[in-house]
């Protein structure tokens, strides 16, 4: 299992299956940028299921152990449940999740990506307001859709079912706490998410971000609450419980509170490109050698070189130096 320059093993592989999406989410695929004259990645650009499954299998030789579908939004990708029951059979892959905006998460597909091996699944709902659940996905989406998706996962299987909400100052943050107050008690997981300077185009800035510590404040004024420990080395999200047993939530603070000391995660993009952190300039192509015949050996090499090398750690460096670095875009590597 190679270590990167900060002694970080690599466990985690998300891979975004497409750089499109159907919503238009302001805080990461702006309508102004992302608009009728984008050009998205062509079908013949994008990996295969059967490329994708040969570099999760190499993955896994080197330690992965969880995947994250992602996209732009993942269930675009047609008959995604055979990329999925591929993935299932890869020894080694003991975590494989989904991030989506439950847009198109019918209790069919559901139940079809729960039998072909998928194991939990990750929803964004940004807020339970109307009004401005649909300001922030941009397409007009209702929330009660998102809803209906939720009881879709949960009546599949898919647990534990985690909620993602990304927190922005003057946009949502009234919704933090009716957002506990649904989903408290009832197995489900809601995740509250900084507002993140990804990629160029979302116009960040630091005083729009509601930092974690209000988050867990303004629900510890309802309900009384406190720190849990993390599941595994490099869990991501912050867990805090319900002192009354009502179970927790999540707090994930990439901005006020970094945590790329235990950052395992890797990323692919949809055409191939591996990139060693959210907030990175530049990826490797990997699809190159799978399509140049390149041997097993050759390709694991390329990834132990890129891991090996790695000391990214944006998070603990962002100022106003870096604020200027072209990115890539969230939409390319999905979170
Ligand atoms: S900023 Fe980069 S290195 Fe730090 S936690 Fe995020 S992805 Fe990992």
């Amino acid at each position: 299992m190679p270590l990167d320059r900060l002694g970080r093993p690599l466990r985690d592989l998300r891979i975004s299956v497409t750089d499109r999406c159907n919503f238009r989410c302001t805080y990461c695929m702006p309508r102004e940028i992302f608009g009728r004259d984008f050009e998205f990645l062509r079908r013949e650009d994008l990996l295969t299921f059967e490329e994708i499954t040969r570099l999760t299998q190499l993955f896994a030789h080197l330690g992965v152990e969880k995947i994250r579908l992602t996209g732009g939004e993942p269930l675009l990708r047609r008959d995604l449940e055979s990329l999925v029951e591929m993935l299932a059979h890869v020894k080694g892959i003991r975590d494989l999740t989904i991030t989506t905006n439950g847009s198109l998460l019918t209790r069919e597909k559901a139940r079809a990506l729960k039998d072909a091996g998928l194991h939990r699944i990750s929803i964004s709902l940004d807020s339970l307001d109307d009004d401005v659940f649909r300001a922030m996905n941009d397409v007009n989406f209702p929330v009660q859709r998102v809803l209906d998706a939720i009881d879709a996962a949960n009546e599949a299987g898919l647990w534990p079912i985690k909620i993602d909400m990304v927190v922005k100052r003057g946009v949502n943050e009234k919704s933090i706490v009716e957002m506990a107050r649904r989903f408290r008690g009832t197995g489900h997981i809601v995740r509250f998410i900084e507002y993140m300077d990804v990629g160029t185009t979302n116009g960040w800035r630091m005083e729009d971000v509601v930092p974690s510590r209000e988050v867990v404040e303004r629900i510890g004024r309802e309900w009384p609450v406190e720190p849990a420990h993390p599941n595994y080395f490099g869990e991501v999200a912050e867990r805090w419980k319900y002192r009354d047993g009502e179970g927790e939530f999540g707090v994930i603070s990439s901005v006020t509170q970094p945590f790329c000391g235990s950052c395992t995660r890797a990323r692919l993009t949809a055409d191939g490109q591996l990139y060693l952190c959210l907030f990175a300039t530049e990826g490797h192509d990997l699809r190159q050698g799978l399509r140049h015949r390149a041997s097993d050996e050759e390709i694991l090499d390329a990834i132990r070189v890129a891991w090996r090398g790695r000391d990214d750690r944006y998070s603990e460096i962002r100022s106003s130096e870096t604020a200027g670095l072209a990115k890539v875009e969230m939409s390319r590597i999905g979170g």
